[in-house]
């Protein structure tokens, strides 16, 4: 089992820092959130205008029988309608545009950096955490971003229009308004704090849940031999038992601030008709505005709601955005080299080389001296957990090692550009990776823009690719599916080799590969490995001897280090520790 990757505590960053650097990614898109907030505010100014003029319809219009007045009241009703509904639409889609542009640049983003990231971070962050940032999190950031900006821009212009107006028309009254707005500014500032902390936890919880899925469904075969149904459901229970708790804390307190800012405002209506009780004051004030000043009130109920939950709306987003941006902090792949290298001869040369995972105590290479001629071969053995795999891994950089020196070619690899020391490598893997494409794009992986066909077809064949492909009805164009599940241990396998073929790298890196063969296959893929090999410089991950017997060199290694080296011959007569695995293996032969 990995240790669970527990990400080093990072300094609370407060909304205002994270908004702004989200803002960066709208500057882009500068004339289209100017056009939605001109959108929303004459939206909004419509609005408080026609609530303005139900002072005149009433006053005039109605008590005074200016019947000429609601004549073309009713003539310009159509026409405000129209430019309201064209303001909408305006804001809508412009905020929606910016949205949408800003979350597929953000997502890109994530995507990009994601590549770029040691191998290390890919070790200790699992993939359900890491596919929920790019799904889940960049979407709350779109709430954020279109949504809640909306409704808060909006109903904020529309909140001061409505002021505006019950300012002009009674002072008095509406400065109840005022010594209630505190109150409320308090009641979501209190709100905003707590749906913030809920969201994060809910992030991560769901985070749990596709981790927890995605482990069950990938190893689904091991979970039923196992019998260990139960405990993956029992997992499960409690994972999405924990995020229905933070979602109904999420919900309860969004229906509390609710109620409680409503009765809040009702305070405020209550004191209004307390002081529009006195003779006095009623004796100043026309119906028609205090009708309107009154409708104000009521109408400023809804407005304010929608803010105080698009307030959660946003935080959520924020919190969201402090998950991507986080991620996106992550320091990439030191590039630290500027030599660029064509082809090398093929030579390796590994010095005094020391090397211990991150986390680990123990150290998982210990001072490895070796050299490796161009175009031989060298197997490494040992047990399972000596350190074999990681030497290779070191070679192309997915590591960096903590002391030494690798040298390629008598080039120290941190001073070669990333991509000119990997393009030196080929690989065929135990763990054979294809995507989701035709087997020729897969065979041509990465190099589609530099091979003909007749090369793609020419490495299917030396990788007895064909051999499978010809009696399919679409041959080596036919479509693999997610990582070539309707294909064989075998077939996939060759489709590596022939990748490998067609790569034709300089040095040749086989880890176990052709431990998940039938027989048949293995003789077919070892004789296509020979030729891949000839005047390659081979380094064979080897778990059976008898495929190494003809290697130029065999290197032992036990616990990180190298402890025999030589020929078959030379290291059966010394009589070691090679000795004894070939004893074992070969037992009864
Ligand atoms: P081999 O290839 O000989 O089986 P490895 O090189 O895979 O051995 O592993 C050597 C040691 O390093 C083992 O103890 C293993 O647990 C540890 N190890 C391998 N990969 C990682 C990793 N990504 N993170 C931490 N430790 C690792």
């Amino acid at each position: 089992m990995k240790p669970k990757y527990s990400p080093p505590p990072v300094a609370p960053e407060s909304t205002g820092p994270l908004f702004k650097r989200l803002l960066k990614y709208v500057k882009n898109y500068r004339l289209g959130f100017v056009l939605a907030v001109a959108g929303m505010v004459s939206y909004s100014a419509i609005d408080a205008f026609f609530f303005s003029q139900i002072q005149n319809f009433i006053d005039n219009g109605l008590t005074e029988k200016n019947s000429e007045l609601l004549f073309y009241m009713g003539l310009a009703i159509p026409f405000i309608f129209i430019t309201r509904g064209i303001a909408n639409f305006l804001a809508t889609y412009s905020l929606s545009w910016v949205g949408t542009h800003v979350v597929n640049e953000l997502r890109q983003d994530v995507f990009n950096h994601l590549i770029k990231v040691p191998v290390a971070f890919h070790d200790q962050n699992s993939t359900g955490d890491l596919i929920a940032k790019i799904t889940y999190d960049i979407e709350q950031v779109q709430a954020a971003s279109s949504k809640a900006l909306m409704t808060l821009v909006r109903e904020g212009a529309f909140v001061i229009g409505l002021l505006v107006v019950m300012f002009y028309l009674s002072w008095q009254l509406s400065l109840v308004f005022l010594v209630i707005g505190p109150v409320v500014g308090v009641v979501v500032k209190h709100v905003s704090r707590r749906f913030r902390m809920v969201s994060k936890r809910i992030q991560k919880a769901m985070g749990n849940v596709t981790s927890v899925s995605e482990q069950m469904l990938n190893g689904h075969k091991v979970v039923v031999m196992h019998g260990a149904q139960g405990i993956e459901q029992q997992k499960f229970a409690h994972i999405t038992g924990k995020t229905r708790q933070q979602q109904m804390k999420l919900v309860s307190t969004r229906a509390l601030s609710v109620s409680a800012i409503q009765i809040i405002a009702s305070l405020a209506l209550a004191a209004v008709l307390l002081i529009a009780s006195n003779p006095s004051f009623l004796e100043s004030l026309s119906t028609g505005a205090f009708t309107t000043v009154l409708t104000c009130m009521m109408t400023l109920l809804r407005p304010l709601k929608l803010l105080t939950t698009v307030n959660s709306e946003f935080q959520k987003g924020m919190a969201a955005c402090a998950s991507v941006f986080e991620l996106l902090d992550e320091a990439a792949e030191d590039d630290c080299g500027d030599k660029e290298i064509e082809r090398i001869k093929g030579k390796i040369e590994f010095k005094q080389l020391n090397f211990t995972y991150l986390g680990k105590e123990q150290p998982t290479l210990k001072d490895i001296n070796l050299t490796i001629e161009p175009g031989t071969t060298v197997a490494l053995v040992g047990k399972s957990g000596s350190g074999k795999s990681t030497l290779t891994n070191l070679l192309t950089r997915f590591y960096e090692y903590d002391s030494g020196e690798i040298k390629l070619d008598d080039i120290p690899i941190k001073s070669l550009r990333l991509a000119s020391l990997r393009n030196q490598f080929a690989m065929v893997s135990q763990h054979v990776i294809l995507f989701n494409d035709t087997i020729a794009n897969n065979i041509a992986y990465g190099m589609l823009d530099k091979v003909s066909r007749e090369d793609i077809e020419a490495a299917a064949k030396a990788g007895y690719v064909t051999d499978f492909t010809d009696s399919m009805p679409l041959g080596l164009d036919t479509q693999i599916g997610e990582n070539g599940m309707n294909l064989s241990g075998g077939q996939r396998q060759r489709i590596t080799i022939a990748r490998a073929i067609l790569r034709d790298a300089p040095v040749l890196i086989l880890d176990e590969a052709t431990s998940a063969l039938d027989t048949e296959s293995e003789k077919q893929i070892q004789t296509a490995i020979e030729s891949l090999s000839q005047n390659k410089t081979v380094i064979v991950v080897a778990h059976r001897l008898s495929t190494i017997e003809n290697a130029d060199k065999i290197v032992v290694m036990d616990k990180g280090e190298i402890v025999e080296a030589g020929t078959h011959q030379t290291l059966l007569a010394h009589n070691g520790v090679y000795r004894q695995i070939y004893d074992i293996q070969f037992v009864g032969h």
